[in-house]
Order: C-alpha cells, then sequence, then structure tokens
C-alpha cells in the first residue's frame, strides 16, 4: 500500500498548483467581487488540458483517471473555488455522462470540444421542488411519433455551467413514462445550448462560488431528436446515481483543498501578524488550531485518494465516496470558520482569500448530495434500511 503519487501525477500536481499560484491566485479575487466568469482562466485551463484530464486520447482527453482529476481540483481548490468548480462540473457533470452512456456518435460529436474546454457541458437534476429526493422528477419528455422528437417541459434550478458563453449542453433528467409498478421512468436527454423554448435565467446572486456560473433553465415545448437521448429510456435514474457517485469523489479533492487552501494562508498570516510583541503564531492556542486543521486536511486527503483509488481499480467505492465527501466538505467548512478567526478582522475583509474560502465552504456540505444524503448513503451501505 503506498498513498504517494506516481511522478506521472507528481509532475501534474506542481503543474497545476503553480498555475493556481501565477495565474488564478492574482486575479480571481477581482472576478469575484464582479461576479464575473473568469474566461481567460477557463480558457488557458483547456489549453492545459484539464477538462480531458480522465477521458481517453481518442477524444481529445489525456487519457488519465479521477485520481488525475482530484489532484487538479485539489490544486485549483487551495487557490479558488469557482474555478475548481468549474472544472468539476465541466467534467464530472458535463462531460462524463456522455463519456459513460453516450452512443459513439454522440461522443465524437460533443467530447472533443468539451475535453478541450471550448465548450461546457451541464447536468440538470435538481428542480426547485426538490434536489435530495430527485426521483420526485417533474419534468417531462414525450417522444412525439410523428417528428421523431423529445418534447420536453419542465424547470431546473442550481444548474452549474449552464449559461456561460461557452456553454453548449445540458444533460436533462426528466420522466418520460410510468413503470409496470407505476413509479416514473427516468431518462436523460441532451438539450443543446439555444434550442428555442429551452431558457436560461440570470445568473443567481449566490453566498459563494462567485465567479462561478448557476442558473435555473425552463423547458417549454422543447424539442430534440429522438437520437438525442442519452444511454437507454428509463435508466436515467440508474445513471445520474452512478454519475453523482463518481462526483462526490471529485467535490471531496475540492473539499481537501480548501481546507488546505485554509492551513496555507492560516501558516503564512500566523508568522507575520504579531501582537503583544510576538507573531501570532507564537501561541499555542494558535499552533493547536492550525495542526489541528493541517490533521483535518491531511486525512481528508487520504479518504478521497482512497475512493478514487477503488473507482479506478473497477471495485465498489459507493461508501468510501460518500465518507470521503460527509468528512471533507465537515473539515472545509472547519478549517475555513478557523482560518477566518487566525486573520482577525482581515478574515472578514475580501481581499483576504480566507474570506473567499469561507464563504465558498459552506455548499460543498449541501452540493452533489448534501450531508444527511451521505449519512443516508454510508448508513445503506451498512446494511440499516429505513
Ligand atoms: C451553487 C450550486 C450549484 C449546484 N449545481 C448543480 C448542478 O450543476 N446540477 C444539479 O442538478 N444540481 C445542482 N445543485 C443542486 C444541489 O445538488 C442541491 O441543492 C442539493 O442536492 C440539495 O437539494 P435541495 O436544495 O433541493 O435541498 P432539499 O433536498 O430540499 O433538502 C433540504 C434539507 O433537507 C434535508 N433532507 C432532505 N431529505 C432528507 C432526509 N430523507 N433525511 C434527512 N434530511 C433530509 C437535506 O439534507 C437538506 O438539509 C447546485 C446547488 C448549488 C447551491
Amino acid at each position: 500500500m503506498d498513498h504517494r503519487l506516481s511522478p506521472e501525477l507528481e509532475d501534474l500536481r506542481r503543474t497545476v498548483e503553480e498555475f493556481a499560484h501565477d495565474v488564478v491566485a492574482p486575479k480571481i479575487g477581482d472576478f469575484y467581487e464582479r461576479h464575473e466568469f473568469p474566461y481567460e482562466i477557463v480558457r488557458e485551463m483547456g489549453r492545459m488540458g484539464l477538462f480531458g484530464l480522465p477521458f481517453p486520447e481518442e477524444y481529445g482527453g489525456m487519457g488519465g483517471d479521477y485520481l488525475a482529476l482530484g489532484i487538479a481540483l485539489e490544486e485549483l481548490a487551495r487557490v479558488d473555488s469557482s474555478v475548481a468548480i468549474t472544472l468539476e462540473a465541466g467534467v464530472s457533470l458535463g462531460a462524463m455522462p456522455l463519456h459513460l452512456f453516450g452512443t459513439q456518435e454522440q461522443k465524437r460529436q460533443w467530447l472533443p470540444r468539451l475535453c478541450a474546454g471550448e465548450m461546457l457541458g451541464a447536468f440538470g437534476l435538481t428542480e426547485p421542488d426538490g434536489g435530495s429526493d430527485a426521483g420526485a422528477t417533474r419534468t417531462t419528455a414525450r417522444l412525439d411519433p410523428d417528428t421523431d422528437e423529445w418534447v420536453i417541459n419542465g424547470t431546473k434550478c442550481f444548474i452549474t455551467n449552464s449559461g456561460t458563453d461557452i456553454t453548449g449542453l445540458v444533460t436533462v433528467t426528466a420522466v418520460t413514462g410510468r413503470k409496470p409498478d407505476g413509479r416514473p421512468e427516468i431518462s436523460a436527454i441532451i438539450v443543446p445550448s439555444g434550442t428555442p423554448g429551452f431558457t436560461v435565467a440570470a445568473p443567481y446572486s449566490k453566498v459563494g462560488w462567485n465567479a462561478s456560473d448557476t442558473r435555473e433553465l425552463s423547458f417549454t415545448d422543447v424539442r430534440v431528436p429522438a437520437a438525442n437521448l442519452l444511454g437507454e429510456q428509463g435508466r436515467g435514474y440508474a445513471q445520474f446515481l452512478r454519475i453523482l457517485d463518481e462526483g462526490r469523489i471529485a467535490i471531496a479533492a475540492l473539499a481537501t483543498g480548501l481546507a488546505q487552501g485554509c492551513v496555507d494562508e492560516s501558516v503564512k498570516y500566523a508568522k507575520e501578524r504579531h501582537a503583544f510583541g510576538k507573531p501570532i503564531g507564537a501561541n499555542q492556542a494558535i499552533q493547536f488550531k492550525i495542526a489541528d486543521m493541517e490533521m483535518k486536511a491531511h486525512t481528508a486527503r487520504l479518504a478521497w485518494r482512497d475512493a478514487a483509488s477503488r473507482l479506478v481499480a473497477g471495485e465498489p467505492f459507493k461508501k468510501e465516496a460518500a465518507l470521503a465527501k460527509l468528512y471533507s466538505s465537515t473539515v472545509a467548512v472547519d478549517n475555513a470558520r478557523e482560518a477566518t478567526q487566525i486573520h482577525g478582522g482581515y478574515g472578514f475583509m475580501n481581499e483576504y482569500p480566507v474570506a473567499r474560502m469561507w464563504r465558498d465552504s459552506k455548499i460543498l456540505e449541501i452540493g452533489e448530495g448534501t450531508s444527511e444524503v451521505q449519512r443516508m448513503l454510508i448508513a445503506r451501505e451498512l446494511g440499516l434500511v429505513s
């Protein structure tokens, strides 16, 4: 057993670390304050191949895997979470469903531009009436036999990367019929941006992730070809469970990065800031706080890498992914709170990265399955049924 990175992954980690410090850190604060999507940074991430990390080379990917993606996400989120979530959602939610469930034709049509970061894809599961209970989807898609088209009606909310200038598609879940037992049959359908009847609302005003794109989407008699079905009809529910299981590992890596970024900033500040004639970091109370923060970030890292290794090895990973997501998001919030405390009044000023990290941490306990949903999954894996 060896938890250290291979030379290739260490090279990737170092490259993304440098990019985050040299390119993202100096610019992202301004984008964040202006609530503006950082196109120039995302374009650069595309050129580096980050959006293609876990995809095969034949579709323009880098031929890597989920470990590689997690490494990149962790290093980006050490500096900023808006760019990290843009990558996470672009890969795990935008392109991965096409890679896992798409036909050859769908992959050829979409993946090369998604892998290059020239285009972003989105995944529309959550609806205004419910996110955790995603089986209660109300959006419908009816196959029109005369035109061989799906006709989609409904609303999706909180959808990441769905309204940027480079968004090319959103995969939506919709009820396409009833199963023999009366339960809804859910399928996934690709809707290209700009399809008539598909409306993208203005960006939400959010607490955090302010340089990322999140929108409400509505569908009024939206018509797309029958061939835009993703995977098998009626398998949409199973497909998105798989997507979310994998996505949790990516969010766990991102949360670990935020937790580590809080340590980085706190160590630096504790050495610089003086009170009562000495650096605040000379006080054991501050040292112990930072030691606990480091312990949490380190343990979170082991948890997400363990889940990712199981996924890459083709082993079951559902419980480990939920454990990693639950733990890393909890410690991200803990570390962000402590880092802000260590920075005193400056921790409440947006010009300091920890203020951004504090605002960005809370969503990690909510998105891609809340902490309560992770506990439900873990309990179920332990054989406990409600
Ligand atoms: C910035 C942002 C980006 C997002 N991006 C996307 C995206 O790209 N695509 C997408 O589809 N969705 C996206 N989401 C939606 C996100 O995944 C949901 O918000 C999340 O899954 C929770 O769903 P909900 O908001 O409907 O809360 P609800 O499901 O209404 O839950 C409310 C509360 O009740 C709790 N709860 C619910 N059921 C139970 C239960 N059985 N037992 C105990 N507690 C329970 C929840 O844990 C939560 O605390 C995004 C959300 C945000 C805020």
